[in-house]
């Protein structure tokens, strides 16, 4: 696994809450039958890095660092 981005609220998260996260998430996506992965693919704006949501970055949608 690559580090991610610095900026990622995702990312920067400790090991164990990331994995407890991934595992939040998949167990959704599996009881709804994969309609809130689609509900999240055709809503939300992902990072071309690490493809977590970009509401969880320090930075704008072009992918430029606020800072
Ligand atoms: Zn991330
Ligand atoms: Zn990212």
């Amino acid at each position: 696994m690559s580090q991610g981005c610095r900026d990622c609220g995702t990312c920067t998260k400790p090991g164990l809450a990331r994995l407890a996260q991934n595992w939040a998430v998949g167990a959704l996506h599996l009881c709804t039958a994969g309609i809130s992965w689609l509900i999240k693919r055709g809503t939300r704006r992902h990072c071309p890095q690490c493809r977590h949501q970009l509401a969880g970055h320090q930075r704008r949608r072009d992918g430029a660092f606020i800072d």
